[in-house]
């Protein structure tokens, strides 16, 4: 760091190795002091002295003099939110609902492609444009987290990197236990680094389990790293959240011990003022998205509440898949904006805060306010320098301290962003990167696109693969062999139940609300949505199951007294609603069924099957009786058929009148 040199005053200089000089130094400390002609003394990876020009220049000696010409030398900007590999997913899928984008096509479309390689060059790209919009520090949550980390310390940039963890499967590990094996490796390794800060990423109290938030936190205090994640983003995961526990987000994170953690929340664009308070007596940092929240019609983040709550408010992109760029300048500028129409008060969130809370008390909501975010003695030379002479900032005005803050928010542009320093060290000098090859980078991310384009038009053009892409569950049926038999009178039916060649299992009531979806192309199948109510005795409902149903489309064959013969091809678990399946599958039409159920499960000559007393309501097409049974062989199910016709017999069906064809052409379909 030097010694001491006699000065030109007598009094003895001390000596630094860049004193940048010449400038309009915005601090962006607690005071927002200013100094126009002003100079940073910077030596290392610090700052050594802010002050005026003159004063800087007599007191210090430096190995290098850089003449900023004017320029406004400030902190560089913190992105307090995003997922930086996305860059590579840009363009994919926009102007989808939140759960379509990210359920329908990010998580499937991740779980195919993201790789450490993936990783590696979607965070080089980002930091190539965050260190043009003059970013210096970025809060992330990814997978593969570790290489963000190797990535962003190798472009120089300064970065909290969490390692991701939730409930589904990801594409680094197969079950959450995985992931949280390999934070706590990564964390181990990581901390202490001069650049990176390990962290840990439950993704959203929404795709964790209680359990899992219980593990994060208790990880994050025994690092000491900060935890990072999304909170009550959408005011359908509040409302989800209420009605599954009883209470809104933050409270149900806290129960899970959450918030003894240095937590930073993503969006709580959802939250109430007793929310607000919990999280500043937890010490918690918020990272506010605007650029996100309005793209995904999320609502409006309460910032101005916030603020006056006292938290720490940063600013972030977000993912560049929600975005979609990861310019800051545009987020501090729409983030003051969207204030003043949420308040009705065009004096809300003035400028000066604005560049605060994407600086200084941004730095802070990342529990980083010692390091970074305001050019003070001791912290981290973190700086940028932005020309404020072209066109569309001019002319400039400087009888209010606040005129400069204006000129940069409401006016300028992140590539007026010149110059860029991190941690001491140069990474864009006149708007030229020095730690990244942006041209190579670039092209492979443009054959990535090639191939990613290539995989989802394929799988647009099947829905079975669009509902694998789904994840969950997934089981497959061969046949199931069917005969729907009109009946007037249900009791006759229940007494022929109990049949001394009749078995009965288990029975079940309960009712039945389908939607049938078909597509453009018939060989695609039937995708039915089934929602059952369990009724008790009472008719009342103890509880519901959704289930999604592939439904083959021909029927394989007929036999005597129309037995069908069908395909049921793959069955899992509804975890969405209607409204997200028709958002994702685009179905040609929509048929509803609702009948009421009662259900046998028998065993006839050693064989189950299931038997359905079904009232139908809508449309009220009676009653009928269904018999039932599924195989995964030809051959059995062709004995099943045999089987089935002799059980008609047995219930006194058998001379009925058989409508199955009837009514597949009045639904439909074969049900
Ligand atoms: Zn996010």
């Amino acid at each position: 760091m030097g010694g001491l040199y006699p000065g030109t005053t007598g009094e003895r200089m001390k000596t630094v190795d860049i004193l940048l000089a010449n400038a309009h130094v915005l601090t962006m400390d607690e005071g927002l002091h200013q100094y126009n002609p002003g100079a940073v003394a910077v030596s290392g990876d610090s700052i050594v002295a802010v002050g005026d020009d003159a004063a800087l220049r007599a007191e210090y000696q430096a190995a290098e003099t850089v003449d900023c010409g004017g320029q406004v030398l400030m902190p560089g900007l913190i992105n307090a939110h995003t997922h930086v590999p996305m860059s590579l997913l840009r363009g994919l899928a926009d102007d989808l609902r939140l759960d379509v984008w990210l359920m329908g096509y990010m998580m499937p479309v991740e779980r195919e492609y993201v790789s450490p390689e993936f990783v590696q060059l979607g965070t080089s790209i980002a930091c190539a444009e965050l260190i043009r919009s003059g970013v210096t520090t970025f809060n992330d949550m990814y997978y593969f987290e570790e290489h963000v980390a190797r990535a962003a310390a190798q472009a120089g940039m300064r970065a909290v990197c969490g390692q991701t963890v939730m409930k589904f499967p990801a594409p680094d590990a197969e079950a959450y236990e995985d992931s949280l094996a390999k934070a706590r490796d990564f964390i181990r390794r990581w901390k202490g680094h001069p650049l990176i800060v390990p962290a840990i990423a439950p993704h959203a109290p929404y795709t964790c389990t209680a359990e899992i938030l219980r593990a994060t936190a208790e990880i994050a205090r025994e690092f000491d790293v900060p935890l990072h994640t999304h909170i009550a983003e959408t005011a359908g995961e509040v409302e989800n959240m209420r009605s599954e526990h009883g209470m809104p987000v933050v409270p149900y994170v806290k129960k899970q011990g959450l918030l003894e953690a240095k937590v930073i929340a993503a969006h709580c664009v959802h939250i109430d003022s007793g929310e607000m308070r919990t999280f500043l007596h937890a010490g918690t940092g918020i990272a506010h998205n605007p650029s996100s929240n309005l793209k995904l019609a999320s609502g409006f983040a309460p910032v101005t509440r916030m603020l006056e709550t006292g938290l720490n408010v940063g600013i972030g992109t977000d993912g560049a898949a929600s975005n979609n760029d990861l310019d800051m300048l545009e987020e501090v500028r729409l983030a003051a904006f969207i204030a003043k129409v949420v308040t009705n008060d065009p004096t809300s969130l003035p400028a000066s805060t604005a560049l605060a809370m994407a600086t200084r008390v941004g730095a802070q909501a990342l529990h980083l306010g010692h390091i970074t975010g305001s050019l003070t003695p001791g912290r981290r030379a973190d700086v940028i320098l932005i020309d404020l002479s072209p066109l569309h900032n001019s002319p400039a005005f400087r009888r209010s301290a606040d005129n400069v803050y204006a000129q940069i928010v409401y006016a300028a542009k992140s590539t007026d962003v010149s110059d860029v320093m991190v941690n001491g060290k140069w990474l864009m000098r006149q708007h030229q990167l020095l730690t990244l090859q942006e041209k190579e980078l670039l092209g492979e991310a443009a054959s990535l696109a090639r191939r990613i384009d290539a995989f989802l038009v394929a799988r647009e053009q099947s829905i079975l693969s669009k509902l694998i892409a789904l994840g969950g569950s997934m089981e497959q049926e061969a046949f199931e062999v069917q005969v729907k038999v009109k009946v007037a009178d249900s009791q006759s039916v229940r007494d022929a139940m109990h049949r001394p060649t009749i078995e009965i299992v288990r029975y079940r009531h309960y009712g039945q609300h389908d939607v049938y979806f078909t597509f453009d192309e018939e060989s695609q199948g039937r995708l039915r949505y089934r929602e059952d109510d369990f009724l008790d005795e009472g008719g009342r409902v103890t509880n519901t199951r959704r289930r999604l149903t592939l439904l083959g489309r021909k029927r394989e064959g007929r036999f005597e007294h129309d037995v069908l013969l069908s395909r049921t091809r793959f069955f899992a678990p509804a975890t969405q609603g209607l409204r997200f399946y028709r958002e994702y599958f685009r179905p040609r039409t929509e048929t509803p069924i609702a009948k009421d159920r009662e259900r046998w499960l028998i065993k006839f000559r050693d064989t189950e099957f299931f038997i359905n007393l079904d009232e139908m309501q809508d449309p009220a097409l009676g009653r009928f009786v269904e018999v039932k049974s599924r195989t995964w062989s030809r051959t059995d199910a062709e004995r099943k058929a045999r089987l089935t016709s002799e059980l008609l017999a047995v219930l006194d069906l058998a001379k009925s009148e058989t409508v199955a064809s009837d009514y597949i052409d009045v639904v439909g379909m074969a049900d």
